[in-house]
């Protein structure tokens, strides 16, 4: 039952608003898009000079503005440049991962003999849900953070008629959550380590006015040696500066702030949120104000009051209450970002700059037989079948300019 708060928030009115939430998020089952399409009509992304000439077929000549005219010059000059990399320039050996708008291979490299994830991307798919914005914004964001040790890496970009591929390092460590589910919590020093690895990231995304929104177990990945990778960008709001906000609704519901899910103003430490959900869940086994009925955890993420239980160690309980504090100015991380939370006690024994230099030695190395092991990626995706079409390398048709990229 929705517990009563000081608020002036009656039966109804909370009823109303659960069925609200519940219309939005089973919405949001069919496409995300959809949702942000329908919650934010001027999405600022849309009026983004970048979006302009990425959703801009080639040829046309639109480009007008001077600034725009030179970055879809430049985008597609590059483009010609850089065409070596192309979908046949891979062996495509199995699915690893599945998303709304495609799926995530495993992929051979024919002349260098690495390994990458391939992400493929339905064009088709992604302009029926006009989510354009999600895959700009994705590919932009992965342009801008190829530096970081635990964001995912963008090697090449490029496009056949019907599909977009994105070749990232490929995460043979599998989802952090894996690990999670088949040990149910994780030890307190192993839990600090990949809060902190993540910490450091979100961190260095805020520093480039990039709002990552979407922390999820499934976007947590491990790398070969242990390190956290995060992935999946397309929900990244870019250009969020300082305390700057925005409204548009997404995210997944486990693990988004009551400001996102009310539909108020949220700000980076949405961020900050997230992570403390993510550490909750590493803790306790369980994401916080959990419950299987998920009307009932929405309304609770936005008004029971948190409840730590022992077993956790003080300083790791005040982290969580400073992270999940509902009041995003009083939350850790609202005035000097990472910095605060670099100097919480739960953090002491890190030392920052070994910690992205990748000098700390990972609590747990996934047992690995080579680079294309697949041991912790999920049977029920490497079951699926590689669809054949994929090393076809046709004209491109359609095309998203500025889409192609070779790092
Ligand atoms: P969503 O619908 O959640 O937005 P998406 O279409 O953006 O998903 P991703 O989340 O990027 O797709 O990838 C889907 C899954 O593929 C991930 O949850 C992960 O399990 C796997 N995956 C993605 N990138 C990699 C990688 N670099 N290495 C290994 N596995 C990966």
């Amino acid at each position: 039952m929705v517990k009563k708060t000081k608020s002036p928030v009656t039966y109804t009115k909370m009823k109303g608003i659960v069925s609200y939430f519940a219309a939005l998020i089973k919405e949001r089952k069919f496409g995300s898009a959809d949702l942000l399409q329908k919650l934010g009509t001027s999405h600022p992304i849309y009026r983004h000079m970048d979006a302009e000439c990425f959703l801009r077929p080639e040829g046309s000549s639109v480009c007008d503005e001077a600034g725009a005219a030179a970055l879809c010059f430049s985008s597609t000059a590059q483009e010609l440049q850089m065409s070596r990399a192309s979908a046949a320039d891979f062996d495509y050996l199995k699915v690893i991962g599945t998303g709304s708008f495609g799926k995530v291979l495993l992929a051979r490299h024919r002349e260098n003999d690495r390994y990458y994830a391939v992400k493929v991307l339905k064009k088709q798919m992604i302009l029926k849900k006009n989510a354009e914005g999600h895959v700009i914004c994705e590919r932009s964001v992965l342009l801008k953070t190829v530096n970081h040790p635990f964001l995912v890496r963008l090697h090449f970009s490029f496009q056949t008629r019907d599909r977009l591929y994105l070749v990232l390092d490929y995460a043979s460590g599998g989802e952090l959550f894996y690990h999670l589910q088949r040990e149910r919590v994780f030890t307190e020093s192993r839990a600090r380590f990949y809060a902190a690895e993540m910490a450091s990231a979100l961190g260095y995304l805020h520093s480039l006015h990039i709002v990552y929104r979407d922390l999820k177990p499934e976007n947590i990945l491990l790398d070969s040696a242990g390190h956290v990778v995060l992935t999946d960008f397309g929900l990244c709001k870019e250009g969020i500066v300082g305390r700057a906000t925005t409204r548009t609704f997404c995210g997944t519901p486990e693990y988004l702030a009551p400001e996102v899910l009310q539909q108020r103003e949220y700000d980076r430490t949405v961020d900050w949120w997230g992570l403390g959900a993510v550490l909750h869940e590493m803790l306790y086994g369980l994401p916080p104000f959990y419950s299987a009925d998920r009307m009932v955890m929405l309304s609770n993420i936005m008004f029971q009051p948190l409840v730590l239980k022992a077993g956790v160690s003080k300083a790791g309980r005040d982290l969580l209450k400073r992270l999940l504090n509902r009041d995003r100015a009083k939350r850790l991380g609202a005035k000097h970002d990472v910095a605060e939370l670099q100097h919480h006690s739960f953090f002491s024994s890190i030392r920052w700059d070994d910690l992205v230099a990748k000098k700390i030695q990972p609590p747990f190395v996934p047992s690995l037989s080579g680079p294309d092991d697949l041991t912790n990626i999920d049977p029920a995706f490497t079951n699926l079948p590689v669809p054949q079409s994929l090393g076809v390398c046709e004209d491109a048709g359609m095309t998203f300019p500025g889409f192609s990229y070779m790092s």
